[in-house]
């Protein structure tokens, strides 16, 4: 069996003209993001998201902060963003200089313009079963999986990966969905057992290869969610392998890594109408 591949390009791109169309039709959508440092990989993050909003009419403005920036002045400039009427969504960068508490510059974001869905509001909506602001990676996910048409009621869902970027949004939007949702981490005790009840496999974790082929279930789906960097390449969490096992899969690069983007630039849609009045946010 050769899994069917879910590549991310064709479904984005059309996110992506969707979100075009809204920004022509709202007219101004303002997204400032901030990267403090230079980072690399971050550099590369920023420059891909700003070539996306900037391609669909986004006012995307690129602040960049010394590596030196104080907790104190990263918050100030993060209130500063919060009261400006031209600034829809922010992002802040993750990960952060060692000075600054990453968990209160997120709590410091106006819930209503946090762009990436990290502010404890957002979070607990999801939570709660009513999303405002999701993270874009796991809706990324969610849109393939609508693309392809599985089936989620009552199906086998395993997540492994627990972080508050990835794992867990997966797990609430799955559970939404009424899958039944397992969540597997770095303490699971015999992964595969659980991996090979899964009709749905989504992995987020960050160790190339580590999902192998005899951990699928056959004719299972599964997403790979992982972008490592090694001497090969960027590869995903999930052995090419198991592409003779499963009945779906992601390819790494160009499966989840292009959902991700558009997703974000829906979210900052969503912020501008929260900003307009036209989306009631909870508050
Ligand atoms: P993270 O390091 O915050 O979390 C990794 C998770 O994996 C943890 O919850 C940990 O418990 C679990 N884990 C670690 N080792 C394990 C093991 N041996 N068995 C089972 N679970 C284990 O990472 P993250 O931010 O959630 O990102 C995960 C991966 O997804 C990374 O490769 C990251 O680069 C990638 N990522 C991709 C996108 C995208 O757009 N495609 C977006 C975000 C993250």
């Amino acid at each position: 069996m050769s899994a069917t591949l879910i590549t991310g390009k064709p479904i984005a791109e059309r996110i992506r003209a969707q979100v075009a169309e809204d920004v022509a039709a709202i007219g101004h959508i303002g997204l400032v993001t901030v990267l403090v440092g230079d980072d690399p990989a971050s550099d590369v993050y920023i420059r891909l998201k700003h070539k996306a909003a900037v391609a669909a009419g986004i006012d995307a403005t690129d602040l960049r902060l010394l590596e030196e920036t104080s907790e104190a002045e990263l918050l100030a400039k993060v209130e500063e963003l919060d009261a400006d009427p031209q600034v829809d969504a922010i992002l802040v960068q993750l990960p952060l200089p060692k000075q600054i508490d990453e968990a209160k510059v997120i709590r410091a974001l106006a819930p209503a313009k946090d762009v990436d869905g990290f502010h404890p509001i957002n979070a607990g909506q999801l939570y709660l079963g009513e999303p405002t602001l999701v993270p874009a990676t796991p809706r990324g996910v969610m849109a393939m999986l609508d693309e392809h048409d599985v089936e989620l009621s009552g199906a086998r869902a395993v997540v492994i990966g627990r972080s508050a970027i990835v794992g867990k949004p997966m797990a609430h939007l799955l559970l939404q969905r009424n899958a039944t949702v397992t969540i597997c981490h770095s303490r699971t005790r015999d992964l595969a057992q659980h991996t090979l009840a899964a009709d749905v496999l989504v992995a987020a974790v960050g160790v190339p290869g580590m999902v192998t082929p005899d951990m699928v279930k056959p004719g299972g789906v599964v997403i790979d969610v992982g972008i490592n960097r090694t001497e090969d390449g960027l590869v995903g969490d999930v052995d090419p392998g198991a592409a003779e096992v499963a009945g779906y899969l992601t390819p790494v690069p160009g499966g989840v890594g292009p959902m991700t983007i558009a997703c974000l630039l829906e979210n900052a849609v969503r912020c501008s109408r929260y900003r307009r009045g036209e989306l009631a946010f909870p508050l």
